[in-house]
């Protein structure tokens, strides 16, 4: 690429590094959030059997009706409220702060907090303002509505629960912000399935309220697609900013299919519960660790004497793959995450770490 070329990439973006997803091989994967456990077999065939008739010759439904009925009974949507599809939420956070962004405008979350709420505020060419959690990773309220009434942004993401610290911000604390906030406020609900509580059934109270959810961490994170609930002024908006047919027909057929057989993807969640208090019981005999609770399906935990580093290398050696925030620094210093496997997984896993421990 001539240097000429390169000049007219924005500073900001130069300055930027891609989102790195390291090549797991044969790797017990407890790295990103996903879920461990597959379709039965049974319902595989019934699966491909239904893909067998996809007309991929045509474009998809632009508006995925079909799909986006079962969503709404599904996840229980209000029925005052318009629900938009994306491509993951991940494109979702990227229709809402198109649509609002001109040059100024800011976008605010509490740091630590999911890297792409960041990321698309510097794409779109908003500033981005982090506020600091507190020590217990709990809201810092004086510090967000100071932050809120200084910069008024025209969004606040709430991750719920958080990511990557796993934990649930107060409800009432989220409720002062819905009623301080001028601009809008996106309760995401990636972890929803582990979480158990919601802000769908407040849609109704708060014009300002965006619910998002994702059907990944269910364990559909193949298909990339994310739903976002609110008010039909906001989404008929929005829903201007979104490419046509992003939502591809492969996917369109197959969250259906699952959705149609939700039994199985919330008794794995419910598994993925119950070990998750099992690993959180274990990681809490290991006296270097700090863990913090979680309500998703991951947890996080520091090294109060350091070598996180070490630790995650050492891990990988043994044939398992966490996430390292360490070169995150700040609170993040020291700290790993792991996400919850199989129950197999999750022994092998702590094994492995009482040896290198
Ligand atoms: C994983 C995650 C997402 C991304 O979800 P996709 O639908 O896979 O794009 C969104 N928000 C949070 C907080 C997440 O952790």
């Amino acid at each position: 690429m001539s240097k000429q070329g390169l000049q007219l990439i924005r500073p900001e973006i130069q300055a930027l590094s891609a989102y790195h997803v390291p090549d797991p091989g044969d790797l017990i994967k407890l790295d990103a959030m996903e879920n461990p456990y597959s379709l039965p077999e049974e319902l595989v065939q019934q699966w491909l059997s239904e893909l067998a008739d996809a007309p991929l010759n045509r474009y998809p439904d632009p508006a995925a009706k079909q799909l986006t009925n079962k969503i709404r009974q599904y996840m229980e949507v209000p029925s005052e409220s318009e629900l938009m599809l994306g491509n993951g939420s991940d494109e979702l956070i990227q229709i809402i702060a198109m649509s609002v962004a001109r040059s100024g405008q800011k976008i605010m979350a509490p740091d630590p907090g999911f890297v792409m709420y960041k990321m698309i505020s510097i794409f779109v060419g908003m500033d981005y303002i982090g506020v600091p959690l507190k020590d217990d990773f709990s809201l810092d309220m004086s510090a967000m509505l100071a932050g809120i009434k200084q910069h008024q942004p025209a969004i606040i993401f709430l991750a719920y629960p958080n990511n990557p610290t796993g934990n649930l911000f107060d409800e009432a604390d989220i409720i002062e912000i819905l009623n301080a906030a001028e601009g809008l406020v996106v309760v995401d609900e990636a972890y929803h399935p582990f979480a158990c509580t919601s802000f769908m059934n407040r849609l109704n109270d708060f014009e300002n309220l965006l619910v998002m959810r994702t059907v990944s961490k269910m364990g559909l994170a193949g298909l990339r697609l994310g739903v976002l609930a609110g008010s039909k002024i906001l989404l008929n908006e929005f829903d201007k900013v979104r490419l046509p047919y992003n939502i591809n027909v492969l996917t369109q057929i197959s969250a259906l299919f699952a959705l149609q057989h939700a039994d199985i993807f919330e008794e794995q969640a419910a598994s993925i519960r119950q070990q998750r208090t099992w690993l959180f019981n274990e990681l809490k005999t290991i006296d270097d660790f700090d863990v913090y609770p979680s309500a998703a399906n991951f947890i996080l935990v520091r090294l109060k004497k350091g070598g996180a580093n070490q630790v995650f290398e050492a891990l990988k050696k043994s044939g398992v793959l966490i996430k390292n925030l360490n070169s995150a620094g700040g609170m993040l210093t020291e700290c790993l995450r792991i996400t919850v496997g199989t129950a197999d997984e999750n022994q092998v896993f702590i094994q492995a770490l009482k040896k290198i421990i």
